[in-house]
């Protein structure tokens, strides 16, 4: 069995040294389990968060242990009922050729409905990242513009053709590369590509969304989403899939660290309070009655004399009011 083990974990940008490639004995398997030998092994930026220590979406792979990773593999012993050999199997055996599995996890694969890798990709976990998130998240209306990051990519390159299939009217990638480039719109069918390594970002942008983006699908994070944010229409949603921009980063990334809201699946989303109108006699029903009963407690601090009005203000925004700074401009 041939294995690819983590030696020591990376700093940046991994390098060939932080693997090491070992040879061990093919693992027989147990009662109730199956032996699997590994086709298929899918590559995926995840895999750079499970490499370091610190909190990711998983738990880190060990020094010494073989790389995590999803992979198609065929049935080559089983002991188990629902596995026979020859099965082709949807399996985690990670960056190994040979794997033992109780058989949990596994997902039988049909060949003839689809090429095997597939179900590594578009028909996988990419698949259905971009699946979701676009769809649940992002929820696209005709006639909107949509733009996505790493958009030649596994996940990528399908929220741009799904938006598309649901009537979005603009569907703008940003990729890395002319070929990228090309190929999202020659053959994809977006509407434009920018080549973030090429072209200015703002300006980009807005000639490829002239009337605001409605939808921005982040796989990147970092300057990418600081650009689109500048563009971003009333309503606008952002699911937050990827920051793969920050994953080898050295330092913390200026501005605030994002990957809290992406781990959390928290929702962070804008507020007007001249939206909420409709909602002005439940507040006041609500909070006269807490006043009254003693549940909510007010402080004002009250400042008499219109004359005191720049001082008070001034005060305001260095903290020196305490409670709810008012004017007191004449006797009531
Ligand atoms: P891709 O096939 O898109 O490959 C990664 C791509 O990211 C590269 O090809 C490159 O494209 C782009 N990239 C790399 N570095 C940078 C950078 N510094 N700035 C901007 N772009 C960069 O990978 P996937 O489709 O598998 O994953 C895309 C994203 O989705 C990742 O962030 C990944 O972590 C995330 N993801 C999240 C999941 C979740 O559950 N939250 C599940 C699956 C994926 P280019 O050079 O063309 O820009």
């Amino acid at each position: 069995n041939k294995k690819i083990i983590l030696k020591s974990r990376p700093v940046g940008e991994p390098k060939e040294s932080d693997f090491a490639l070992v040879e061990t004995p093919t693992p027989e398997p147990g009662e109730g389990e199956i032996l699997s030998r590994t086709i298929y092994l899918s590559l995926d930026p995840y895999m750079r968060g499970r490499i370091s220590e610190g909190e990711s979406y998983a738990a880190s792979v060990e020094l010494g242990s073989v790389i995590v990773g999803g992979t198609v593999s065929q049935v080559i012993k089983s002991n188990h009922p629902q596995f026979q050999v020859g099965d082709f199997v949807l399996s985690n055996n990670g960056w190994q050729t040979y794997a033992v599995s109780k058989g949990e996890t596994l997902r039988k694969l049909d060949p003839t409905q689809a090429p095997l890798s597939y179900s590594l990709g578009v028909l996988g976990m990419p698949g259905l990242t971009a699946y979701a998130a676009l769809l649940d998240i992002g929820q696209p209306k005709e006639g909107e513009t949509v733009v996505v990051s790493a958009a030649s990519g596994a996940v990528g390159a399908v929220v741009g053709q799904i938006a598309k299939i649901k009537g979005a009217a603009r569907v703008v990638g940003i990729v890395g590369s002319d070929d990228k480039r090309d190929y999202i719109v020659k053959e994809l069918g977006f509407d434009v590509g920018i080549n973030r390594k090429t072209q200015e970002l703002n300006s980009a942008l807005k000639e490829a969304a002239p009337n605001g983006i409605d939808v921005y699908y982040d796989n990147t994070a970092g300057v990418i989403l600081e650009a689109v944010l500048q563009q971003i229409n009333l309503g606008a949603r952002i699911p937050l899939v990827g920051l793969i921009s920050e994953y080898n980063a050295t330092s913390t990334p200026s501005g605030p660290n994002l990957m809290p809201l992406l781990i959390k699946r928290a929702l962070i989303k804008g507020f007007l309070v001249g939206d909420y109108q409709h909602r002005f006699n439940d507040f006041l029903g609500d909070v006269s009655g807490w006043l009254q009963s003693g549940k909510l407690k007010y402080k004002e601090d009250v400042v008499v004399g219109l004359e005191n009005a720049p001082d008070a203000f001034i005060g305001l925004l260095r903290g020196d009011n305490f409670g709810k700074l008012i004017i007191k401009v004449n006797e009531d």
